[in-house]
C-alpha cells in the first residue's frame, strides 16, 4: 500500500489518562481538609508537610469511592492492592515522592460504552484505575524574587482512569469524558468540574496508516482541562503527526504541552521511562484488603446508573430520550419524581409538569429542585387539583404554587380554597358572564356567524377575565360555542 499525504490515509489512535479529584472531606492519607479555596497552607499538618516521622494513614472513604467508579466502569476490583512510591523531586512535593499505585491498582479491566452523534455505540476499554495523592502547587507570579509553595492540595485524593488505546477520533474522546463526568457526579465521587481542575486528562496520541493493525509511536499531551481543548489538541496533533510522517520523518515519543491560545502542541520533555521513577511499594502503608462483605455492601448501595434510569423511564413512561436524560442525570429530580409518583392521578402528567412548568420556575429562580420550597407531595396534590378540574393549570402555576412556597407544610387543597382559586362550579354565574360578553360585542358575534372564527378567542378571554381565571377553559369554550349556534 502506498502512503498518500492526505489525512484521509491515516487513522488516529488514542488512549486517555483521566485524573479525577475525589470529593472527600479529608485528604487521602491525613485528616487535613481536602476542600478547595482555603487560604494558602491552611489545610496542612505534619503529613502534608512531610515532616520526618509523620506517617500516612489511608482514608477509607477514598477507597470506597474508587470502588464505586470502578464498578460503574465494569472493572474487576483488586481486593488486594497496595501503594507505591513514585520518586521525583519537585518543590511542591516535599516528600520527594508521590504515593500512587503502580503494578497493583485498585481496579482493572473495565470498559465504558459511549454514544456517538450518529447514534452508534462505541466501547472503550478501561485498562486500570489507580489511587494517588495530588502534589502541592508552586506559585511563580506573586513575588519578584521567590517562588511560593502552597501545600493545601498536597495529599488531596485523585484517581487516575487509564483507557486502552481504543479511541479513534476527537469525538469519541470527548464523548468518553462527558460520560465519565456524568458518572462521577452521579455516584458522588467527584464534582467533575473541569474548570476547577477536578477532572483533567492527558491524551496519548499516535497515528497509523488506515487499515494497519500496528500502533504507531505516541505522544502524550498533558493537562487538558476542557472538553474543547481535548478536541483541539487531538485535531492539531493528528495533523502534525500526519505532516511529519508524510514528509518522511518519524515521531519521537515525547510529552507535549498544549497551548490553549494558539491551539498548538509543543514539546515539554522526552518521555521518561517508568524505571526512572524507581517505583517501590511504600513501606509506610499496609496493603489494602477489601473484604467480600465490604465489597458486597458497596455494590448494594450503588444507585442505578444514568443509562439504566434513562432506558427505564423511556420504556415505562414512553418519553423521549432527551426528557429521560433530564431525570437520569439529576438524581435530585429523580428522587423528587419518585416521591410525588404514588400520589398523582396520572404519572405522565407529573413528568410533563416536571420537565415543563416546574423546570421553567426553577431555572427562573436559578435553583435546583432540592431548593424548591414545594414538597413533592404538595406538588402532586396541586397537579391532582388541576387534573380534577378544581383549578386551572395557569392558576396553579402562577398563584397556588408560589403561595405554597411561602407556607411550609401547608395543606395545598385548603390553601386553594382559602385563596379562592377553585374553579367556579356555579354554572349560572358563568352563563351570565358569557351573555354579558356576547352582548358587548354584537359586531364580532355577527362576524363570527359569517365565518370569522378567530374572534372566539376574544370572547373566551373576556369571559375568563370576568371569572378571574377560575373557569375551566374547555367548559367555557363549549358554553360559548353553544350560545353562538
Ligand atoms: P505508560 O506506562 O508509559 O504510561 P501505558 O501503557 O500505561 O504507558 O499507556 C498509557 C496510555 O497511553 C494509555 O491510555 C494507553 O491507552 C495509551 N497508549 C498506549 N499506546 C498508545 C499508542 N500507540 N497510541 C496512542 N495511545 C497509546
Ligand atoms: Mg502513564
Amino acid at each position: 500500500m502506498s502512503l498518500g499525504t492526505s489525512e484521509n490515509n491515516y487513522e488516529l489512535v488514542s488512549g486517555l489518562e483521566i485524573h479525577v479529584q475525589l470529593n472527600t472531606n479529608t485528604k487521602i492519607f491525613s485528616a487535613d481538609s481536602a476542600s478547595f479555596g482555603a487560604l494558602p497552607n491552611q489545610n496542612i499538618s505534619t503529613v502534608s508537610l512531610a515532616l520526618p516521622g509523620a506517617l500516612p494513614k489511608l482514608n477509607k472513604e477514598v477507597v470506597a469511592k474508587a470502588i464505586r467508579i470502578g464498578l460503574a466502569l465494569n472493572c474487576t476490583i483488586n481486593q488486594i492492592n497496595h501503594f507505591d512510591r513514585k520518586n521525583y523531586f519537585y518543590a511542591d512535593l516535599p516528600k520527594g515522592y508521590q504515593i500512587t499505585q503502580d503494578n497493583q491498582p485498585i481496579c482493572i479491566n473495565g470498559f465504558l460504552e459511549v454514544e456517538l452523534a450518529d447514534g452508534s455505540a462505541k466501547r472503550i476499554g478501561i485498562n486500570r484505575i489507580h489511587l494517588e495523592e495530588d502534589a502541592g502547587k508552586s506559585i511563580h507570579d506573586q513575588d519578584d524574587n521567590y517562588s511560593l509553595v502552597d501545600l493545601n492540595r498536597a495529599g488531596v485524593p485523585l484517581i487516575e482512569i487509564v483507557t486502552e488505546p481504543d479511541i479513534r477520533s476527537a469525538e469519541e474522546a470527548s464523548a468518553l469524558l462527558a460520560e465519565i463526568r456524568k458518572l462521577v457526579r452521579h455516584l458522588n465521587v467527584s464534582d467533575g468540574n473541569m474548570e476547577e481542575g477536578s477532572l483533567r486528562c492527558d491524551a496519548n496520541i499516535s497515528i497509523r496508516p488506515m487499515g494497519s493493525t500496528e500502533f504507531g509511536t505516541r505522544c502524550e499531551v498533558k493537562n487538558l482541562n476542557s472538553m474543547r481543548n481535548v478536541r483541539r489538541a487531538m485535531d492539531f496533533e493528528f495533523g502534525r503527526q500526519v505532516d511529519v510522517i508524510s514528509n518522511g520523518g518519524r515521531i519521537i515519543q515525547s510529552t507535549l504541552n498544549f497551548d490553549a491560545d494558539k491551539g498548538t502542541t509543543s514539546p515539554m520533555r522526552t518521555k521518561e521511562e517508568a524505571n526512572d521513577y524507581r517505583y517501590f511499594a511504600d513501606p509506610d502503608l499496609q496493603p489494602v484488603f477489601i473484604s467480600n462483605d465490604w465489597l458486597t455492601e458497596i455494590k448494594a448501595a450503588m444507585p442505578a446508573l444514568p443509562n439504566e434510569i434513562s432506558k427505564k423511564m423511556m420504556s415505562e413512561f414512553g418519553i423521549s430520550k432527551a426528557d429521560a436524560a433530564l431525570f437520569a442525570e439529576d438524581l435530585e429530580l429523580l428522587n423528587y419524581f419518585n416521591q410525588a409518583l404514588p400520589i398523582v392521578n396520572t404519572k405522565k402528567t407529573l413528568i410533563n409538569w416536571l420537565i415543563g412548568p416546574i423546570r421553567a420556575v426553577l431555572s427562573e429562580k436559578s435553583i435546583s429542585i432540592s431548593e424548591y420550597n414545594v414538597k413533592p407531595e404538595q406538588l402532586a396534590i396541586a397537579i391532582n387539583l388541576v387534573d380534577n378540574k378544581k383549578i386551572t393549570q395557569k392558576i396553579a402555576i402562577q398563584q397556588l404554587l408560589p403561595a405554597v412556597e411561602k407556607h411550609e407544610n401547608v395543606d395545598v387543597a385548603g390553601l386553594a380554597q382559602s385563596l379562592n382559586l377553585i374553579i367556579s362550579e356555579n354554572g349560572d354565574e358563568l352563563d351570565r358572564f358569557v351573555d354579558e360578553v356576547l352582548s358587548k360585542y354584537p359586531q364580532q358575534v355577527e362576524a363570527y356567524k359569517k365565518g370569522k372564527k378567530g374572534v372566539l378567542g376574544l370572547f373566551v378571554g373576556d369571559v375568563m377575565k370576568l371569572a378571574k381565571g377560575k373557569a375551566d377553559a374547555k367548559r367555557l369554550n363549549d358554553l360559548i360555542l353553544e350560545k353562538l349556534k
